[in-house]
């Protein structure tokens, strides 16, 4: 009888934790919440206004050479960190070893490469500009990972199969009470906007506005005066950064997991991961800006280190744009049209770090499985996670998800994606630097690259480029 009572006793008393400890996260993670509300706030008008002033007054010919240097840059670095990632596996071997067991649940639907590619070239095409701004890339309903309703978090989506649903599946929004088996996505993937479509729009609609000449000048002139005060805002905001950012991180923290469940291989996998971070984000892509520009490629980084810290506090390369972007008008002084241009491009297709890391992942779960992987899969892997990477949204944690179609193109169990979801929140914050790095050394090297298009504003170079 004292035996029940007590137990009855430590129940409630850690109930009362439980919620206790929810209600303090929620406080305590507040301050950050705004940041990162304030930062999502921008991203619309910063991405139309700059795209729109920023090609109208571009030639076509200029323009077109500078989305080509563009596209074949972001592919071909994405590439090379892919490559980085498979060498740095196959020679570090994370995943061998008998200490974890594989998490074969089998089951569940699963994105297949076509699946992922229609949805990328969809979200090319909105059917509804309004929608778009608050429309979730369909990716990221995919049900990947099979979680305890014990486990469940208020800020995820879950996902719950369901036999009458033609897909296979229905979201749960609110699980009271919670279903027997669940479904994990990304954070907050249920109010991502469609940052491709809105780019694609607004840089198709900069295009025309600059053929229209007189006609389409007033517009050019609003997207003009909202980038400016877009800009404004921002420079405003900045002050608030650091506060906000204290409290993103430590609400992190007082949410994390146990470290002592991770275990040695999950450790080496974070090592490896880091590792080829490092190496492709501050040895290879220096490399290659000196290379192509002659320029002190570190200098250039430093001008950088603000978007980098919110990068690291965000886990969001699209939250991050608009420091980015001061960033480099301000400190790495590049042509503005350049960086309006290149930026929201690279924070949609460009992520070096999401490709090394899927990559990484796939084959560490390849490791873990005792699957041998021949070469055709390794070139396997390595085109589809560059394609993954492209799909991925700029958003915490997107990379989690569109592994699935690495796991699933060499037939790995993708529900063993709860392998390595213990530190991924950690990696995504390295991972989301290196995405942020790469579209900012990028932006330099065209700007170098495209010069002779736009040489007297090549030569006026200073904070004045920063408003229009
Ligand atoms: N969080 C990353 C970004 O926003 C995407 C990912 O790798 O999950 O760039």
């Amino acid at each position: 009888m004292i035996c029940v009572s007590f137990l009855i006793v430590e129940a409630v008393c850690l109930c009362g934790w439980l919620t206790f400890r929810g209600c303090i996260i929620i406080y305590f993670s507040f301050p950050g919440e705004l940041l990162m509300r304030m930062l999502k706030m921008l991203i619309l008008p910063l991405i139309t206004s700059s795209l729109m002033s920023g090609l109208s007054s571009m030639e076509s010919k200029a323009c077109c050479r500078m989305g080509v240097l563009t596209v074949t840059y972001y592919l071909w670095t994405t590439f090379i960190a892919v490559v980085v990632g498979i060498v740095l596996v196959l020679i570090i071997k994370p995943g061998t070893g008998t200490e974890m067991e594989s998490n074969r649940l089998g089951g569940g639907p699963v994105m297949t490469s076509a699946d992922a590619l229609l949805d990328l070239i969809r979200n090319m095409v909105p059917s509804n500009l309004i929608e778009a701004t608050f429309q979730q890339y369909k990716t990221d309903l995919i049900p990947i990972l099979r979680v305890s309703t014990k486990t469940i978090q208020p800020n995820f989506v879950y996902v719950v199969p369901d036999d009458n649903d033609p897909k296979g599946r229905t979201v749960y929004l609110e699980l009271t009470p919670p279903p027997d088996v669940i479904y994990k996505t990304s954070p907050g993937s249920s109010q991502q906007m469609n940052v491709l479509g809105i780019v694609i729009f607004s840089a198709t609609m900069g295009l025309l506005l600059g053929r229209m000449g007189e006609r389409g000048a007033p517009l050019v002139n609003v997207c003009q005066c909202i980038n400016e005060c877009v800009m404004k805002i921002i420079n405003a905001a900045v002050w608030y950064f650091p506060f906000g950012i204290i409290f993103l991180v430590a609400g992190k923290i007082l949410d994390m997991q146990d470290p002592s469940t991770l275990g040695k291989k999950l450790g080496w996998y974070g090592i490896t991961v880091l590792t080829g971070l490092f190496v492709h984000g501050l040895v290879l892509l220096p490399l290659f800006y000196f290379l192509l520009t002659r320029k002190n490629p570190f200098s250039y980084i430093r001008g950088l280190l603000q978007a980098m810290v919110i990068a690291l506090a965000t886990s969001s390369s699209s939250a991050t744009l608009p420091i980015t972007m001061k960033c480099l008008l301000e400190n790495c002084h590049v042509d503005r049209q350049i960086a309006r241009f290149v930026l929201p491009v690279g924070a949609t297709i460009n992520m070096d770090g999401t490709a090394l890391y899927e990559a990484v992942a796939a084959i560490f779960i390849a490791q873990v499985n005792d699957y041998e992987l021949d070469l055709g899969q390794l070139v396997t892997i390595s085109i589809t996670a560059t394609a993954a990477s492209i799909g991925a949204a700029g958003i915490p944690q997107a990379g989690l998800v569109t592994m699935v179609i690495v796991l699933t193109s060499v037939g790995l169990p993708p529900d063993d994606i709860t392998l390595i979801v213990a530190i991924d929140w950690i990696l995504d914050r390295f991972r989301t630097m290196i995405n942020v790095l790469g579209d900012a050394l990028a932006a330099g090297i065209i700007a170098h690259l495209c010069r002779k298009d736009f040489p007297l504003r090549h030569v006026k170079q200073g904070p004045e480029l920063f408003t229009d």
